[in-house]
């Protein structure tokens, strides 16, 4: 499969190119040439399909000519080894768990897929690959478990100190190995700015052979899909249009959902459910998209200004405003009825929503107001206990940490400061 960059299709990449560039040269991101749908019979008989047999077939199309069939059902395997079950917690409304892989995030499904594709192509190569990645939270640590120890490539990490969680900051700072964390006196604009910076500088692309491991990277992108698939998988003898409600902070979630839908998968509608970072759910209304400064919210996975994955999505829908509203409502919730919902949920049911769960919640229920005999699912994308601060103050319970979390709750810290560019050239250069 050809990928393209969307600022121009006559720039062109492989699916290894692809991935190995991360972004196009001409700074646009890659999509893929075509989707071509799957056969009926795949998703007639999809509950009788393993999970790995419906990744393979879901990603062989984008990926064939690059890896081959075995070594592609291996990467499957290696990245899929937990569950993703749909909870239902309500009348017509289900949770899809993402958070039963090792760092408790969905993020962990891309990272792995990508860290193993990479993995793969640098196998026999001289030349190291660089991974230079910002996190607001969640993708260092999905990241740095990812790609530990993985031959040839080097992870460089930057994060805003002391604006991650403690336990997100454990998950990618005590790895140690090919994975340095750079803890960096600023803010996520400011690390994301330096690693912009840096890949436009010549003295270290020269030198280095550079790469992003963002949803831009389509290794990283993609695989998303597998898991509104296993959804479908699951709910499909209920019988109802089925709804997906995604908390979005860059859209690289839901975006992978709606390749789901080209591929062939029944679904009615998708709702894109945000904080106060409302670019998005602003775009649908007025048809103008405007980017603005994140605004910081309970919900920090997705406090995003700009949200570098929507080009793809107006790009599925050959932006076109009228059929893209067809396919997607979007909202916007505040922290206080994210945390009333929190709140509601918990005191009803017994279910513990985080902060993004709950704007996702939120979304799918607003969506059902008009759409009753529907089942929905909101996204659940990461475990409650990830934001310990805020479900504690929130419900007045904590939940039980679980193994994967405390076994790096006592391993030691180990991070390089840094609040300059020049501090993060001369590091690079010299590593
Ligand atoms: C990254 C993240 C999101 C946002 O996902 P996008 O693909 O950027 O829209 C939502 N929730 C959690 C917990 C996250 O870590």
């Amino acid at each position: 499969m050809k990928f393209h960059s969307l600022n121009n299709p006559s720039i062109t990449a492989s699916f290894k190119q692809a991935v190995v560039a991360g972004i196009a040269p001409d700074k646009g991101l890659y999509f893929p040439d075509s989707i071509r749908p799957l056969t009926k019979s795949f998703f007639d008989n999809i509950e009788d399909l393993t999970d790995h047999d419906i990744a393979f077939e879901a990603i062989h199309q984008f990926v064939k000519g690059d890896i081959p069939d075995s070594v592609l059902r291996e990467i499957i395997a290696n990245t899929l080894d937990f569950e993703f079950p749909v909870v239902d917690i309500a009348e017509n409304v289900g949770a899809l768990e993402l958070f039963h892989g090792p760092t408790m995030a969905f993020k962990d499904v891309g990272a792995r897929f990508m860290a193993n594709c990479l993995g793969y192509f640098s196998k026999g190569q001289k030349e190291e690959v660089t991974v230079l990645v910002a996190t607001s939270g969640d993708t260092g640590g999905a990241v740095a478990n990812g790609f530990l120890g993985v031959d040839g490539v080097n992870v460089v990490i930057l994060y805003p100190s002391g604006k991650v969680s403690d336990i997100q900051e454990r998950q990618l700072t005590t790895l140690g190995k090919n994975i340095e964390a750079m803890e960096v006196k600023g803010t996520f604009d400011d690390c994301q700015r330096m690693v912009k910076t840096a890949f436009l500088d010549c003295d270290i692309t020269d030198r280095k052979k550079l790469t992003s491991a963002n949803s831009i990277n389509v290794a990283r992108w993609l695989p998303q899909l597998f898991y509104f698939l296993f959804a479908y998988k699951q709910t499909k003898s209920k019988n109802k249009e089925l709804i997906f409600s995604v908390p979005s902070g860059n859209f690289g979630n839901i975006c992978a959902g709606m390749v789901a839908q080209k591929l062939g998968m029944p679904v009615k509608h998708f709702v894109a459910s945000t904080n106060a970072n409302d670019i998005v759910p602003k775009f649908m209304e007025k048809g103008i998209y405007q980017p603005k400064p994140s605004t910081a919210t309970i919900s920090n996975a997705m406090d995003v200004g700009d949200p570098s994955n929507f080009v793809r999505i107006r790009r599925l829908y050959n932006d076109d405003l009228q059929k893209l509203r067809a396919n997607l409502s979007s909202y916007a919730f505040t922290d206080e009825a994210t945390k009333k919902t929190m709140k509601k949920i918990h005191s009803d049911t017994g279910y513990i929503l985080d902060p993004h769960g709950a704007v996702g919640y939120l979304g799918l229920k607003e969506y059902q107001k008009t759409h009753p005999n529907t089942y929905g699912i909101f996204l659940e994308t990461a475990h409650p206990v990830k934001f310990l601060d805020v479900v504690e103050e929130t419900i007045g319970y904590s939940p039980a940490i679980p193994p994967q979390i405390q076994r790096v709750m006592d391993k030691k810290k180990r991070s390089h400061a840094i609040s300059t560019y020049a501090e993060l050239k001369s590091y690079l250069l010299a590593h």
